[in-house]
């Protein structure tokens, strides 16, 4: 089905332009909705009047991504997997990047330390927080109290979503759902043997559940038998497997099922794939060699299922605090895999305070491209230089292809340095530019009556510029002689 169009959605609402849902018109509410930043859900006409049931359907219809999205969890913390409408990024964009839940057996004597750990995890990379999503329970002990125990401890100690996992007996995976149901669990998982039981558990209490095979054809017909007993949100598991032939296998697999859903809008297939890279431990004899080259294996793993668009992976690797570089990679990757190839990493331009600035503190100019901002300021704080961020309207563009097309020049820097009113911060005139703006300086130097210095290429040299170069009193006596 093609994309709706703002249109579409459009002419399927009430059009009162009410302004209940805080949008002044419903064309506003329509554009958004197509962006998913609103639901549904907060248009009280569609939600209320019984005479908008039909439009409420169909819109409901067209505006239901062909992967459809499953929610895990409970309040802000619920994490939303799949929902994807295209299987390339550039076609569109990626709209819930691939969910990271760490793995945790129910008799690990550290559990609670691990998950306030796992908890708190915050990196922050580019004015973005990165965290992980979810928290897999997995049934090592065989002991039906045991897990429901750590099913219980978990919930009470975290707000991330949690997954439940006990394949092999579905009454022990039951019992710990049973007892943390009201948190939304994942339920791992219905096999060919185990679906009626687990699925009916799954229906009765609204829970999302994971459809697990790795015959593609059984996975298919699992899905359309837990949708027929009433399923409303499926994740499917087509098997991660580790060694020769079996990361082919294993790739392709994935590919096949968000091929089969996006392209060929197969309603079995329609739903988020995982990958579970922590299957690593289990399947490989990690008893010889280094440890860290036993998770550097399992990391790759979630590295290729991330720049594939996988829903949801499980980790093993990661839980500790050493080995944060595991979720420092992976988060990292992701951030990049997941960024909207519609939008320019743009930070506001302005006059960034960075310390405590004096009258002859440095005035340091950048773009607004926000991978060149943040990297700029993170320098200038990392050598504690008390000084002025000038972030000039580049159009989020960085500095060398901005400089080059024209939109960081002498004049969008004259204007900025009025507009922010840079120099009523100081007793100087100077400003310090990029060095790859370094041909903007005589310009620059008539359009905002300045002294320009040329800094260094990279911002990692700021200081090593400000220690050699800076040196405000010499260069106002030359301006003043000018
Ligand atoms: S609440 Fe519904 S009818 Fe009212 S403006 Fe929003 S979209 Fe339109």
């Amino acid at each position: 089905m093609a994309r709706p169009s703002p249109l579409d959605i459009y002419s399927l609402l009430d059009r009162s332009n009410c302004g209940d849902c805080g949008y002044a018109t419903c064309m506003a509410f329509a554009t958004d909705l197509l962006e998913r930043k609103v639901t549904l859900e907060d248009c009280t006409h569609l939600m209320q009047q019984p005479k908008q049931a039909k439009n409420l359907a169909k819109l409901r219809e067209i505006t239901t991504p062909p992967q459809k999205p499953v929610i895990i969890g409970v309040g802000e913390r619920a994490c939303i997997c799949g929902g994807e409408e295209v299987l390339m990024r550039h076609q569109l964009t990626y709209y819930n990047e691939t969910a990271i839940f760490m793995e945790i057996a129910d008799d690990n004597p550290d559990l609670e330390e691990i998950i306030k750990y796992l908890t708190d995890l915050k990196l922050e990379r580019m004015g973005d927080v990165l965290r992980i999503n979810g928290i897999a329970l997995r049934c090592v002990s065989g002991d039906l109290d045991q897990f429901k125990l750590a099913a219980k401890k978990i919930s009470e100690i975290t707000d991330l979503p949690i997954m439940l996992c006990c394949i092999m007996n579905p009454e022990i995976l039951l019992a710990g759902a049973t007892e943390i149901k009201d948190k939304k669990p994942l339920l791992y998982g219905a096999t060919k043997d185990s679906w009626e039981q687990v699925g009916t558990f799954a229906v009765q209490n609204n829970l999302p559940i994971v459809a697990v095979s790795s015959d593609l054809d059984e996975l298919i017909s699992l899905s359309a038998t837990l949708q027929k007993l009433g399923a409303k949100e499926i994740v499917l598991d087509p098997g991660t497997f580790f060694g020769p032939g079996k990361l082919a296998f294993t790739y392709d697999n994935i590919l096949q099922l968000r091929n089969a859903a996006i392209d060929k809008e197969d309603p079995n297939a329609g739903w988020p794939v995982m990958g579970v890279p922590a299957a690593y431990w289990v399947q490989m004899d990690t008893s010889q060699g280094d440890l860290w080259t036993h998770q550097y294996q399992e990391v790759i793993m979630g590295a290729l299922m991330e720049s594939i668009d996988t829903s949801l992976i499980v980790l093993h690797t990661g839980k500790k605090k050493d080995d944060i570089w595991a979720l420092l990679a992976l988060m990292t990757l992701r951030q990049s895999v997941f960024s909207d190839p519609r939008i320019y990493p743009t930070a506001d331009p302005g006059l960034i305070q960075i310390g405590e600035p004096g009258d002859m503190a440095p005035i340091f100019v950048t773009s607004n491209y926000r991978l060149t901002k943040i990297p700029v300021e993170i320098d200038i704080k990392g050598a504690n230089l008390d000084s002025w961020l000038l972030v000039v309207n580049s159009e989020g563009i960085g500095i060398e292809s901005a400089v080059a097309g024209g939109q960081f020049n002498a004049t969008s820097i004259a204007e900025a340095v009025q507009e922010f009113k840079a120099f009523d911060k100081v007793k100087h005139r100077i400003l310090i530019i990029p060095g790859m703006a370094a041909r903007l300086s005589g310009a620059l130097e008539d359009e905002a009556d300045a002294v320009v210095l040329v800094g260094p290429r990279d911002s990692s040299g700021i200081k090593k510029f400000y220690d050699t170069r800076w040196d405000p009193e010499k260069d106002m006596k030359e301006y003043a002689e000018r």
